[in-house]
């Protein structure tokens, strides 16, 4: 007997929400969205979604219900609130929580959802915009693993190296730790181009030189020519990596982790916020260490 594709809902059309909706589309799930914007929902319905009036809509029409906002506060709002996921999800169903928000949160989700037999997941995921464009994502995941495993095809439409992490709120502690390399490299990165346009190099012929040794990675590859070319074109948003630097020290703080290259990269961070440039790429980062060496990198810059 061919069983039946899960009936997944999606909560949360942003920057990641859509494309990693597109891509249940294309595998076929049944889906059905909502978005406080409505408008951002258009491309989803062309494609064959159908619309929810709100979270709890969509929950009652789903098996699996997927959350892709902004923080704790919003992942609270859509499952918790007035006309959340909570008031309509059926028992037995699976709601999986993919924003990055605090551990904390997601196990206190967690447990009130348990109260009406629905299980949680938390799975944050990481590869940014084009990942989720190319249903490629990192995606980590904790809570219950008998969930993790029901729910395994639908994040294989979205991902591809799957990890499940353990219990409740290790899906979102491995995503704090990715966010502290992310972070620390990034700015090592922008460091290292400014310190070469400033010496007389050419940063961009830098890049190539050196990104098959030791000093290769990701954000040298992928942020570094944008850096270079003077993107700061968001991509994973200044704010957002603001909001993660948060929860990395304050989860410091709880278990008395001294994080000295965080706390540094994260003061880099602010100033560019102060700067209005919330709503940049984080490659912005490298306008800070042009300000500190009078040096810059590219020009023209495109905001
Ligand atoms: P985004 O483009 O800013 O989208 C945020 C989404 O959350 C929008 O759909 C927004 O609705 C919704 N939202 C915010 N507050 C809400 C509330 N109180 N009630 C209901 N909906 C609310 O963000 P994103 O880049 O997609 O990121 C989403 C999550 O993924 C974040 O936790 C982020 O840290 C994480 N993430 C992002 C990336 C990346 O590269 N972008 C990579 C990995 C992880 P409206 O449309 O109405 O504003």
């Amino acid at each position: 007997m061919v069983e039946s594709p899960i009936a997944v809902g999606v909560i949360g059309l942003g920057t990641m929400g859509k494309p990693m909706s597109l891509n249940l589309l294309r595998a076929g799930f049944p889906l059905v969205v909502h978005n406080r914007t409505a408008g951002k929902a258009d491309e989803i319905l062309a494609a064959g979604g159908r619309w929810g009036d709100s979270p709890l809509a969509v929950a009652q029409q789903s098996e699996v219900v997927i959350t892709m906002v902004t923080d704790s506060a919003a992942v609270q709002d859509v499952i918790l609130g007035q006309k959340g996921v909570a008031g309509g999800v059926r028992r037995g169903s699976v709601v999986v929580d993919m924003s990055t928000i605090s551990p904390r949160s997601a196990q206190e989700i967690a447990a009130r959802l348990a109260e009406q037999g629905v299980l949680f997941l938390d799975a944050p995921v990481s590869g940014g915009f084009a990942g989720a464009v190319q249903g490629t994502l990192s995606i980590l995941v904790g809570g219950d693993e008998s969930a993790a495993n029901r729910v395994l095809p639908v994040l294989q439409a979205m991902g591809r190296n799957i990890t499940y992490m353990g219990p409740s709120g290790s899906g979102q502690v491995t995503k704090l730790v990715n966010q502290i390399l992310v972070a620390v490299n990034q700015s090592g990165v922008a460091e290292a181009l400014v310190f070469a346009a400033k010496a007389g190099a050419d940063p961009g012929k830098i890049i190539e030189a050196v990104k098959g040794g030791g000093a290769s990675s990701f954000q040298l590859e992928n942020q570094g020519p944008r850096m270079v070319a003077g993107n700061l074109a968001p991509g994973f948003m200044v704010k957002h990596m603001l909001k993660d630097l948060h929860l990395i020290l304050e989860m410091a703080e709880d278990i008395c982790m001294p994080l000295p290259l965080t706390t540094l990269v994260s003061q880099l961070y602010r100033s560019l916020a102060a700067d209005g440039k919330a709503e940049s790429g984080t490659q912005a980062i490298v306008t800070v260490l042009e300000r500190l060496g009078g040096q810059e990198v590219a020009h023209p810059r495109q905001q």
